[in-house]
């Protein structure tokens, strides 16, 4: 089984994804996380990345493109995708690349949250890794939360609707206790 977790940023995507793959040995494919893996590489890549990302612009869609399809070559399957695809175009890569690889998609699970509890988990969350004395993302400060929110909805929301005219839309309430969301989220998958 192949999922999508959509939703802005915020909503809880990454601790969802990390149950599934504790749970149910899915695997997590993160173009937030390849990417800040990248911006420490060294690479060229990671160069171009890293100022694009510190504003809470998206990067191209040809990198992000490029890192999934990089994974999804090496095989396997059970894959959560977790903040790809973010634009119409990722998606309609992301239906290519499957195809190619004899895959297919099953659910494209969307996070129902609100901005206010947005804005509010992320400044927690950045004053809870600087208070553990972890690295605080260059991006959880106010200025870039409001352009990520502002990039969701103007070039990620409408794969809403893409998702919804085909079929594969599930919503779940983002907004419950971590365990209530895992729950809700496991209705859809075993339904
Ligand atoms: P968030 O916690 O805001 O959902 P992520 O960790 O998924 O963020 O991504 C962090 C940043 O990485 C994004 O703001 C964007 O700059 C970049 N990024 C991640 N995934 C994509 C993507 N699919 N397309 C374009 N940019 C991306």
């Amino acid at each position: 089984m192949n999922i999508i977790l959509l939703g802005p940023p915020g909503a809880g995507k990454g601790t969802q994804a990390e149950i599934l793959v504790e749970g149910r040995g899915m695997v997590q494919l993160s173009t937030g996380d390849m990417l800040r893996a990248a911006r420490t590489s060294g690479t060229e890549m990671g160069d171009l990345v890293a100022g694009v990302m510190d504003r809470g612009e998206l990067v191209t869609d040809e990198i992000v493109i490029g890192l999934i399809r990089e994974q999804l070559e090496k095989g396997g399957s059970g894959f959560i995708f977790d903040g790809f695809p973010r634009t119409l175009a990722q998606a309609d890569a992301l239906a290519n690349l499957l195809d190619e690889v004899g895959q297919s998609l099953d659910h494209v699970i969307a996070m129902e949250v609100n901005d206010e509890a947005l804005v509010g988990r992320i400044v927690n969350r950045a004053k809870q890794a600087a208070a553990a004395g972890q690295p605080v993302r260059a991006d959880d400060n106010e200025e870039s939360l409001k352009i990520r929110l502002m990039e969701y909805y103007k070039k990620t929301s409408p794969l809403l609707g893409y998702y919804h005219a085909k079929g594969q839309l599930r919503w779940v309430p983002g907004l419950g206790e971590i365990d209530e969301v895992a729950a809700a989220i496991a209705g859809v998958l075993d339904a």
